[in-house]
Parts: structure tokens; sequence; C-alpha cells
């Protein structure tokens, strides 16, 4: 019989009933496990949360939330290795790709948790100092944050199961908020067990956490002024979000991560044969061919100046002629599938999309040749270079192929030609510039921070260092503008303040000082 997921909700497991919604294996497609979420009493999950996991947070301070995060990262780990087993199983993950979602789910909670230490043992943040409002010095003002008295949702996309869980939660647990986590369907396995790892371990009071393994159902309802809801996901569902009608009514506030046509520019200045050049190829490959591409980080568009067009081509396409695609189970083989089928037809469908104002240089957006798998089931696209005359191909900068894919783009080398094209892409998480010439960094950097949440400098002094733009770095801020969603996760103290109230105090400095003198600045 096929096995039914779990729902952890109200401090218990829970079965739903209705509607089943498969989770497959995407290498053979064979069925793992079904999700059902009829019947379950959400309202009475929230409440629960609200109330049972609320008030234990709010009796802990900083400290105490980080212990618990470090000690969330603990247990998690010591389970690793079954988390990377369901990574592969469900989600078509090469070990690597698996390491990449699930010991990033326990580093960020590792890293939250050191952070937590340095907020100490308050339960206020301090918004910078505070302020004189008047002649005399005893009336002032300062803000604070405190926490919100709600449900913090949280609704990820299928590509990081693990990570995505972690990476939202470890923001919201600090600053006093209990989460309600729905993965989506399709690669829940992962989540559903460290579920079940954290909430048999007894690390994380009761209501803390909770889990719903499926289909939204009627959630968004009974969400209440004093939640907040974090999403990540497709544009298309995000203005769904948005706009639901009782999102708006409560005025909940909404955290968006979507889509994301990130951008890797190479320098005029950054010949073949060095470090900078090698990192370019190294981070552009990676982002192409690291979870298929499914990242939502993961470099799209690269733009090389003309005249080094055929050179970086040729070097490209020898990076990825070592990068075959297949079974996923073996060492060799670099790419995996794609996590289900829609996304694989989303991304065939894409790159025929592209090809209307682009080439294919190298791979053509099918399955192509793949190691080890001797029949036609699979969702595989492998990995498929394009490249565009225009630099203005109007396809590439509007289509975002979640998969294997980016296209190579011609420009002048002059910073502000490019920084033109990159907004095209009307708002991205990330883009890189790969160059040891601070004029041309400069130029580009004022001309593009704008439409990016994040920039990736590339040089040679840092080539060791790098772990590219496709790995966000917990104390830095995850999000960008535009269609990338407006929202921001990550960046330290600062993701707490969306889980938190900014509340202005005005008064006698005394009774402020006495008052807020244990409350923790930034
Ligand atoms: P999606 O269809 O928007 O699904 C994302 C999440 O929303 C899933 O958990 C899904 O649940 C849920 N959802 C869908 N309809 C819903 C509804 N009516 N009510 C409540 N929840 C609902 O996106 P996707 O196709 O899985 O993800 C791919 C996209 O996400 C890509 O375009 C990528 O750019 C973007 N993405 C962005 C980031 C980022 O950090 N910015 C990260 C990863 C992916 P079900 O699975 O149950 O349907």
């Amino acid at each position: 019989m096929t096995r039914v997921l779990k729902n952890y909700l109200s401090g218990q497991w829970v079965e739903g009933e209705g509607a089943e919604r498969p989770l497959h294996n995407p290498v053979t497609e064979e069925v793992l496990a079904v999700s059902k979420t009829g019947g379950l009493d959400l309202a009475a999950a929230l409440d629960f949360a609200r109330n049972q996991g609320g008030n234990a947070l709010r009796e802990m301070n900083f400290k105490e939330r980080g212990d618990m995060l470090n000690a969330m990262a603990k247990v998690l780990h010591e389970h690793r290795e079954e988390f990377l087993d369901l990574a592969a199983l469900n989600g078509g993950n090469t070990r690597g790709d698996a390491k990449f979602d699930v010991d990033g789910a326990s580093f960020t909670l590792g890293f939250y948790g050191r952070h937590a230490q340095k907020l100490g043992e308050s339960q206020i943040l301090l918004d910078e100092e505070q302020l004189r409002l008047a002649r005399s010095p005893r009336f002032v003002g300062q803000h604070i944050y405190t926490s919100r008295r709600g449900v913090a949702v949280h609704i990820n996309a299928f590509n990081f199961p693990a990570w995505g869980f972690a990476e939202k939660a470890a923001a919201a647990l600090l600053a006093g908020m209990p989460v309600l986590c729905k993965p989506a369907t399709a690669t829940a396995l992962v989540t559903e067990r460290m579920f079940e790892v954290l909430a048999s371990s007894g690390v994380v009071p009761e209501g803390a956490v909770s889990m719903l393994a499926g289909s939204a159902g009627d959630l968004l309802d009974h969400l209440q002024w004093q939640d907040v809801l974090a999403f990540t996901g497709s544009s298309g569902t995000a203005t769904m979000l948005r706009t639901h009608e009782n999102i708006v009514a409560q005025n909940v506030r909404v955290n968006v991560e979507a889509d994301s046509l990130n951008a890797a520019i190479l320098g005029p200045d950054v010949d073949v044969e060095t470090d900078t050049f090698d990192l370019f190829l190294r981070e552009v490959t990676r982002d192409m061919t690291q979870k298929a591409g499914q990242k939502c980080t993961a470099i799209r568009r690269v733009f090389v100046p003309a005249d080094r067009m055929e050179e970086v081509r040729g070097e490209l396409i020898a990076q990825l002629e070592g990068m075959p695609a297949g079974n996923p189970a073996l060492r060799e083989v670099k790419v995996g599938p794609l996590a289900t089928a829609s996304q694989r037809d989303e991304v065939m469908g894409g790159v025929q999309r592209l090809l209307g104002c682009t080439r294919a240089v190298f791979g053509d957006g099918t399955r192509g040749n793949l190691v080890d798998i001797d029949n036609d089931k699979g969702y595989f696209v492998s990995p498929t270079l394009l490249e565009a005359s225009d630099l203005n191909a109007p396809a590439v900068h509007a289509d975002e192929v979640f998969g294997p894919v980016a296209t190579l783009l011609p420009y002048s080398g002059k910073p502000a030609e490019v920084a033109d094209a990159v907004q095209l892409g009307q708002g991205g998480l990330v883009s890189s510039v790969y160059s040891d010439d601070k004029k041309f960094v400069g130029g580009v950097l004022t001309g593009i921070a704008p439409y990016n949440g994040r920039l990736h400098l590339g040089s040679a002094k840092m080539a060791d260092e790098s772990p590219g733009p496709g790995t966000t770095m917990p104390p830095l801020v995850h999000g960008g503008p535009g269609r990338a969603g407006g929202g921001e996760e990550l960046g330290g103290t600062r993701s707490m303040h969306f889980y938190m109230q900014r509340t202005a105090i005005q008064g006698d400095k005394v009774m402020l000082d006495r008052i807020l003198g244990s409350g923790q600045s930034e």
C-alpha cells in the first residue's frame, strides 16, 4: 500500500483525507508516497501554535532560543545520512546536491544559534540609538522590536526541502515566533522526516514548529493580523497569495522570494588562464549543473565582451562536457533529473521559447545522452548552453527557465551598457561581476545594485574562498526587488525584523533606560 505523508499539527502526527497527490522518484517515476491534507483542522493548528508555541518561545530570551537552534542543528546533523538518502530518492539529487540542501539547513540553524549569543539574554531588540526629542535631555525616543503574537506560516518551494524549511524557521524562532511550515508537496519526504526527528528529540517546545505536508487547503483563510506569511516559489502563486481575500482583509505581513534571472558579467580585463577567469568558468558551470539548475540564485544570463565570445564559449563547453547527466546515484554523474514531470516539461518548453531569439551551442533542451539510464523514464534535461547575438534578446531577459540552462549574451565591455542589460531582467536575487579592474567593477556595481538583492564580486584575490553566487550566506540578505518578489530573508538580525513589531517609545530618559536597559541593540 502506498504510504501517506503525515502532518505535524497541534503537537500531533495526523493524516489528512480526501484527494491524493503523489510524490515521485524523479529517476524512475515510481510513486513513493501520497499526500492528503483534506479534513485537517488548520484553524485549531494555528491557534495551538499561536498559544502553546508562541508562549513558550516568548518566555525564552534570545540566547535560549539560540541554544534551541543549535540543538536543532545538532540533532538534524545526527540524522544527516537519512536526509541525504531521501533527497536522492525524492529529489533526484546527486550526493553533492543533497549535501548542499541538507548541510545548508543545519549550517544556517547553527549560524543563527551562534548569532543569538551576541543578542544576549534579552527579548527586545533596540533599533538604533535613543533620540533626544526636546530641548531637555529628559524627553527621548527609542524604537524597539518585540515578537509578534502570531504564527509564521512558511510556504516553501520544491527545490530545497531541507534548507528552505531551516532558513526561514531559524529567523522566525529566534525572533520568538512559532512556525508552521508547508513544504512543496512534490519533495516533502525530506521535510517530513526532519520534523519526525525534531518532534521526537524534544529540543523544540510543543507548538513551536508545525508542518503541513501537502496542499494548503483553507490555511490562508485562518491567518490573523499578528501572523506573517513568508513564501518562496513562482511569481504567479505569489500574486495569488498577496491578493488572497483574508490576507488583504487582515493586513497579514507577506514576504515573497520569487523568480530571478540572475546575471554573471565577465569584465573585459579578464584573460583566460587567470584565477578570475577560472573562477568565472567554475561558477557559471556550477550554477548550470548543481541541483540540475533548480536554484533560485543560479546564473541564467552570462554577459561576455563580444570580442571574447568565441574563446569563452569554447572554454564553457569544455567544462560542461565534463558534467555528465544521468543516474544521480553514480559518483561520476554530476547532473540529476529535474524534480517533477511538470518542471521537466516547463524547462523543455522554456528552452524552446529562448531558442526563438538564441541558438543552442551545447545541448538542446532535451534528455540528451544519459549515464546509466537505459529506458525513457525520469525527468531529465541535459545541460544546455544557448547564445544570443543580440544583447537585448527579449525572451532571455523575461523567461526564467528553472533548469540546467543559461544563455551567453555579447556586450561591448562598457559598464553602463551591461548594467542597462542586467536591468532588463526586472529585478533579481543576485548578480556577479568577474573582474580585477576596480573602475569597471565600480561602474557596474552602482549601475546594477538597485536591481539586485545581492552582488557577488569575483576576483583573483577571493577566488580560493568563493562559494559562488548561488550559495546564500546566512549573514547576508537573500531576496531581491521586482521579479524576485521584493522580499528579504536572512541577513542576521535584519531577518528577525519581519517577525517582530517595531514600536516607537517616547518618554522620560530615566524611565526608558530602566525598562529598556537590558534590550539588545543591533
Ligand atoms: P509554486 O508552484 O509557486 O509553489 C511554491 C509553493 O507554493 C509550494 O509549496 C506550493 O504548494 C505552494 N502553493 C501553490 N499554490 C498554492 C496555493 N493556492 N495556496 C497556498 N500555497 C500554494 O512554485 P514552484 O513551481 O514549486 O517553484 C518554482 C519557482 O520558485 C521557480 O520559478 C523559482 O524561481 C522559484 N523559487 C524561488 C526561490 C527564491 O528563493 N527566490 C527559491 C526557489 C524557487 P504545493 O507544492 O503543495 O503545490
